[in-house]
């Protein structure tokens, strides 16, 4: 990145634990060129790249071992099934779950959301109970439960974000009472990197006999997840925000929790017995996995878990927080930057705005320098009405990015103030 030579006062060398060069080697993607120039892929937070071992775990299935699940006397059905029930087993340990029959495989954190929503929610609310959000979710975490809202005549109410973007615990303790039956709230904010207070929260509504759900799509790729440890009652998240692959998700709930729940969506898969007198379910997992489950897309997320426990913790989390604090520093010098999201503890995602500038202008640039970072709402506009900007800059880090990559960042931002005043 020749012109970071320029500001040197800045470039200081990165106190490397492990081998981000060697790591990078197990994503080919990472050395593509666009519009010329190397990829610099800060896009972390909307879909993160894959390693090797993740595509070829999916490949391998496809290729080699390719059957559909539970409904086959042949053995390459039987393998299927062993290479799925694996998969969960791997996913149950990945989030320290009690038991592996807790975790259903769904589309993604959306569809687990919508399925928690439309089958605890609507069988445990009636009118005029509460479901608590916050202000920082994604609108995953807000439309579901305003849909369940509307259907049972609920109240859906928000815990305010301070202007550091951390969640306001003092008004969470007020807001939650005894006619709260569900908090929803993200485990760290895809906008501002926040690490929400889980098992505060929880405490709290617990205590109050409502249950917790926890939005984890932007915590599993950056801290080990414990959901016991967390006292969350529901724990979601998406393959492909994890190195995993799309298409796939997972919902993890407690076993009484779940065991109470009707199914939501029906067909093979989830029944007993059929017959036009009455249809009886099958167990969980199965009762709510209708259809032919996404098999390949399990087994590469499991395959995304078993890469992400393999890597030295410690070092991972010194690294990201290395680049998000050198990525601050640079960036803050850029004149009119606004850093939006300073809550202390923070995961490596950088929003900020441009004074005068829209989002849309910058992210533009940057991809013209081959840095790809996303300028939006990101789906989150009931926080960005609390930010007071229609949207920001979102550079999201990932295990694989380096300090020379914050620094491309920074100089495309000097060129975006010199192209636009
Ligand atoms: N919640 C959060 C915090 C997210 O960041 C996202 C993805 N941007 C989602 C939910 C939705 O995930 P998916 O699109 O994979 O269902």
């Amino acid at each position: 990145m020749s012109a970071a030579g320029a500001r040197a006062e800045v470039v200081t060398p990165a106190p490397v634990g492990f081998d981000v060069a060697r790591l990078r080697h197990e994503f080919p993607i990472l050395r593509s060129h666009v519009n010329g120039h190397p990829l610099v892929y800060l896009d972390n937070a909307a879909t993160a790249q894959k390693p090797r071992s993740v595509v070829e775990a999916e490949a391998d299935f496809t290729l080699l071992g390719n059957a559909n699940v539970h409904r086959g006397v042949h053995t390459l059905s039987q393998r299927a099934t062993q290479a799925y029930d694996d998969a969960r087993a791997t996913l149950a340990r990945f989030i320290n779950a009690p038991d592996p029959a807790e975790l259903i495989f769904t589309a993604g954190t959306t569809a687990s959301l919508n399925l928690v929503a439309q089958s605890h929610g609507r069988t445990v609310l009636t009118p005029g109970d509460e479901i608590l959000l916050t202000e920082m979710e994604h609108h995953s975490n807000i439309v579901p439960w305003q849909l369940l809202a509307g259907q049972v005549g609920a109240v859906v109410r928000a815990i305010p974000v301070t202007d550091a973007g951390a969640l306001d615990l003092a008004a969470a303790a007020r807001l939650i009472g005894p006619r709260t039956r569900i908090v929803a709230v993200a485990h760290v904010s895809n906008v501002l990197g926040t690490v929400n207070p889980v098992a505060e929260l929880a405490g709290l509504a617990h205590a109050a006999g409502a249950v917790v759900v926890v939005d984890g799509a932007q915590a599993v790729p950056h801290l080990p997840v414990d959901v016991q440890a967390l006292g969350a009652d529901f724990y979601v998240a998406s393959g492909h925000k994890m190195y995993g692959p799309t298409g796939v998700g997972f919902l993890w709930g407690r076993r009484a929790l779940l065991e109470a729940m009707p199914p939501w969506l029906g067909g093979g898969g989830m029944i007993q017995q059929v017959s036009f007198d009455g249809t009886t379910y099958a167990p969980v997992p199965a009762r709510f996995e209708a259809g032919t489950p996404p098999i390949s897309q399990a087994i590469g997320m499991a395959a995304a878990a078993r890469w992400l426990q393999a890597l030295p913790w410690a070092e991972v989390e010194a690294h990201e927080r290395d680049l998000l604090d050198y990525a601050t520093a640079l960036v803050s010098r850029v004149p009119g930057v606004r850093v939006v999201g300073t809550a202390p503890g923070k995961v490596s995602v950088l929003s900020f705005v441009l004074d005068g500038i829209h989002p849309h202008d910058v992210g533009t640039v940057l991809d013209t320098r081959g840095v790809a970072v996303r300028a939006s709402h990101h789906c989150a506009q009931p926080l960005m009405r609390r930010l007071k900007t229609p949207g920001t800059v979102r550079a999201s880090f990932a295990v694989y990015n380096t300090r020379a990559e914050a620094e491309a960042l920074a100089e495309g931002l000097h060129e975006v103030r010199k192209v636009f005043g």
